[in-house]
């Protein structure tokens, strides 16, 4: 997501201040394959109606399931028509299982539960006075809405089943399978994603959105989904996407998802790179037509490689996600625009870096006790100036086909940075120890 570098950090910090010990103790027992996720929702309530089914694979043999869900209330839990007994609290939704499940079995399980959503799902009105509902899940806020291994090592495919009042339109990630009329006037639109994504970009929004549509030079469809009173601007403010993706794919790989979808929401972030439908603030200057928004932009695209398709196998190895978006932002621009823009947008990270010397942790950082720390001029701008010392360090050429090795080889599964420079060092030839933990394990910019 693209944060902004320093005056709203502190406002920023109560609202995405999240637990790292929010976890369950579930991440290595089960594989979650697939979240099936059925919501009602309606414009005079803040409260959802809701079931998840679960298809998960057991990894050791189970007595019981844990998943993370905050503040709703759960009515019932299923596996194969049978009701089960199951407590919840702390954040966390305990089932007991009749019978064993063995490890390596392939099973659903039903969870059915309603009520008010106080993160993760923002229900209430946009900055036009009417009705909208968004996710904005990071960082472990997707449990507020849905149960769900909320952690980005266990990444799923996800359908999501949303009612809502015929005269709203809902967007989600992937493709929109059907929009079913239902009776009292309502709507049930159905998406799809069928490649997995971590729980943190799992996400629906429904406004009465205007929805204009482009594609890029290779066919991949990209729509705008904005308010109605900004979408003739929007599509100024935007003009660039198509490129940028046309620009990720030459020189990382296939763009990850089906479509592109860029989506005006109530975001607290600058932008958020939900896998395949991207959030961009309600306010961000790309709706009134303004170019100045177009680094951010740039971000939340090269996310879909970086982050969403390629994503961080613990939130400790961030940079692999934010610092990967934010070199790859100046990429676009130097091809495009030139190297003066280039050394512009490198200066200005190295600036931003040096004015917030308050940050003393180094961009692999375990020991974080709210997963937004790891939000930083580290993980962000340095881990981007690391990745150009790097590119300079192995010229042009290994380093553009590193990258490309490094996509391909983990498509849509989960990266540590030990992956990454497996494959920098096979490409170069060259033992990058040092350079590696000079600039990774410790804070500061090396001499
Ligand atoms: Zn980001």
């Amino acid at each position: 997501m693209k944060k902004i570098f320093p005056l709203l950090l502190l406002i920023y910090l109560p609202i995405i201040a999240a637990d790292k010990f929010d976890y369950n103790l579930m991440q290595n027992k089960i594989d979650v394959l697939h979240y099936s996720i059925q919501l009602k929702i309606s414009d005079t309530s803040s409260e959802i109606s809701a079931s998840t089914e679960i298809t998960f694979k057991a990894v050791t043999d189970l007595r019981e399931l844990k998943f993370n869900l905050k503040d709703l209330q759960v009515s019932m839990c299923m596996i194969n028509n049978q009701q089960l007994l199951f407590e919840h609290g702390n954040g966390i939704l305990t089932i007991h299982l009749q019978e064993i499940i063995t490890k390596y079995t392939i099973h659903k399980i039903f969870i059915e539960y309603n009520g008010e959503p106080k993160t993760g799902l923002f229900i209430g009105k946009n900055k036009y006075k009417n009705f909208a509902a968004f996710s904005d899940n990071w960082a472990n806020y997707a449990s507020s809405w849905f149960p769900s291994i909320d952690h980005p090592s266990d990444k799923a495919s996800v359908s999501f089943f949303v009612t809502v009042p015929k005269k709203y339109e809902v967007i989600c990630n992937g493709d929109l399978v059907e929009r079913i009329l239902v009776e009292n006037e309502k709507v049930k639109y159905v998406y799809n994603i069928k490649e997995p994504i971590p729980t943190y970009c799992m996400v629906v929004g429904v406004c009465d959105f205007a929805i204009t549509k482009t594609k890029t030079k290779s066919g991949i469809p990209v729509y705008y989904y904005t308010y109605p009173e900004d979408s003739l601007n929007a599509v100024k403010g935007f003009n660039r996407a198509a490129d940028m993706l046309t620009f990720y794919e030459e020189i990382i790989g296939t763009f990850p998802f089906s479509r592109l979808s860029i989506v005006q929401s109530s975001t607290a972030f600058g932008g958020m790179e939900n896998s395949s439908v991207i959030f961009f603030a309600e306010k961000s200057s790309s709706f009134t037509g303004e170019k100045d928004n177009e680094e951010t932009v740039a971000h939340e695209i090269a996310h879909q490689w970086f982050g969403d398709a390629l994503t961080m196998s613990d939130w400790s190895e961030i940079w692999l996600s934010e610092g990967f978006a934010t070199y790859f932002t100046a990429l676009y621009f130097e091809a495009r625009d030139g190297k003066e823009r280039f050394e512009r947008i490198m200066n200005s990270y190295k600036n931003t870096y040096r004015q917030n010397t308050n940050w003393k942790t180094p961009i692999l950082y375990k020991d974080y006790k709210r997963i937004s720390e790891l939000l930083n001029v580290e993980t962000y701008q340095k881990a981007a100036l690391f990745l150009h010392e790097l590119r300079q360090k192995i010229g042009d050429k290994d380093f553009f086909k590193s990258i490309k090795k490094y996509y391909s080889k983990y498509l849509h599964s989960n990266v540590t940075t030990k992956d990454f420079k497996k494959i920098v060092e096979s490409v170069s030839g060259k033992n990058l120890d040092s350079l590696f933990a000079h600039w990774l394990y410790f804070p500061g910019l090396p001499n």
